[in-house]
């Protein structure tokens, strides 16, 4: 009789067609975040199939739900998304062509992290069964990881408060269970009310909303000098009036402050909340500041990863055919030798020159970065606070490539991307059986993340009465 590992290798390898019809499906729905009515339903009733047990509309979000096999502990969970990204729509092609102008794609190849961990769950659950092994295996749907967090919103609601640890996949350029963290993040529109007038007839009887966006704006470029190294701010006006002879009554800035602690964060939120105020004094408008999420910074965990890199290696990465090697090919074309290098700089990953004339990550690398900050946000940053939680990577595309660019998008469509698919699915399945099989593991995990986190406590940076922004994309 096959070991628990084998069956769930095997099952994935005999239902390879499958896995791949359903994340070209995603990929083709590119439904956005808290829409992603299709993607999810697909990938719950494709483990409702298998014997979960789902529970749909999780947190206030309709697209979100857990799926459930087993019980009894230990209790691990594997999270999947499913959002795409606004305006990247893009065709299986190595050059820049969109499928449908200004639609969304999938440039986070959120296609495959959906499918990756349902196909790991499905696969572990064959194994759990069939080798008698105790415990409960959960599956989370976990909706707009791109702008709404809404692993946040779950966590809030105690979703993962019976997990030992949780574990989940991401596409990347490169075959990765880093130590790295993240930057925390609050995202934030700042609405402006003026009143309007004749812009050349009466500009005196005029209160400019556009003005207020502005002067915050320029307020807030002169504390770029007073916020540490790592912080980030970035905004986008996203009204700023009709047409030059009214003097604008309304207007509207979204802003995303990010830092590597919350406290670092808080302290320039704060600031930039009074320079708001300061705009609306100066131009005697009225100004709302409308929090939109937040999220944490990353807890990295050792143990895990460690035990993601061992799985990996012993399964070790694909092999490529032709067509594969030649859509590459034409891919890492389009991406310049400056790009690449800079992409690859900032990954800090040791002897990251050696990859620079590399198409293909052909490593797996032991984990690397600890003390290090990624200067992105995510969502599973939050889950990191409540249990063991890492997100590794599989070379999902050509190396350099960046994320959300059509260049993510055709590459997680095709080959390159479905043999990432794989061999995720197969690496976080594996990963699954150890954890529930030996309690070593979750012990030493949940041990390193209660040194790490060194007794500072997690508060919710959503307030206890924030709604995820259902009608968000009505207009
Ligand atoms: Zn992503």
């Amino acid at each position: 009789m096959s070991s628990p590992k084998e069956s769930a290798l095997a099952w994935i390898s005999n239902n390879n067609e499958r896995l791949i019809e359903i994340s070209n499906k995603i990929w083709e729905f590119a439904e956005l975040g808290l829409i992603e009515f299709k993607s999810s339903a697909l990938l719950a009733d494709e483990l409702k199939k298998h014997g979960f047990r789902v529970k749909r509309g999780i947190a206030g979000m309709p697209t979100a739900f857990v799926a459930t096999w087993g019980e009894g502990k230990p209790t691990v969970g594997i999270m999947g998304e499913y959002d795409a990204l606004p305006g990247l729509s893009q065709k299986k092609v190595p050059r820049k062509e969109p499928l449908e102008p200004d639609k969304p794609g999938h440039g986070c190849g959120h296609n495959i992290h959906g499918t990756s961990g349902m196909a790991a769950a499905i696969a572990t659950k064959i194994a759990i069964e069939q080798a008698n092994i105790k415990g409960t295996l959960k599956f989370f749907g976990t909706p707009a990881e791109e702008n709404f967090s809404g692993k946040v919103f779950m966590v809030r609601d105690g979703c993962f408060s019976d997990v030992d640890a949780v574990i989940s996949h991401h596409p990347d350029d490169m075959n990765c269970a880093d130590l790295r963290s993240s930057l925390a993040v609050n995202s934030v529109k700042f609405h402006f009310y003026g009143k309007a007038s004749h812009a050349g007839g009466s500009p005196e009887q005029g209160r400019s909303a556009l003005d207020a966006v502005e002067l915050m704006n320029t307020g807030v470029n002169y504390l770029r000098e007073h916020v540490i190294q790592d912080a980030r701010i970035h905004y986008v006006i996203e009204k700023g009036g009709d047409q030059p002879n009214i003097v604008p009554s309304y207007a509207r800035s979204w802003y995303y402050v990010r830092a590597p602690e919350r406290h670092d964060l808080e302290f320039i939120y704060d600031w930039i909340l009074d320079i708001a105020k300061g705009a609306a004094t100066m131009t005697r408008t009225e100004v709302k500041a409308e929090f939109m999420e937040g999220t944490y910074n990353v807890i990295p965990n050792r143990t895990i990863a460690e035990l993601i890199i061992k799985n990996m290696s012993e399964i070790g990465l694909p092999e490529y055919n032709k067509e594969d090697l030649e859509f590459a090919e034409e891919i890492a074309k389009t991406i310049t030798r400056e790009t690449k290098i800079a992409q690859l700089r900032k990954t800090k990953r040791p002897g990251w020159e050696t990859l620079v004339d590399k198409l293909i990550d052909e490593e797996i690398p032991r984990p690397w970065g600890e003390g290090e900050t990624m200067h992105g946000s995510t969502d599973v940053a939050d889950v990191s606070w409540q249990v063991p939680a890492v997100e590794f990577g599989t070379a999902t595309w050509v190396l350099g490539t960046p994320a959300h660019s059509w260049q993510a998008v055709a590459q997680s469509g095709v080959g390159l991307g479905h043999k990432s698919l794989l061999l995720a699915a197969k690496v976080m399945a594996t990963t699954a059986v150890d954890l529930l099989t030996n309690e070593g593991f979750l012990k030493k995990a949940q041990e390193e993340q209660r040194q790490r986190l060194a007794d500072r406590a997690y508060e919710s940076p959503i307030p206890p009465d924030h709604k995820p922004p259902l009608d968000i994309w009505k207009g």
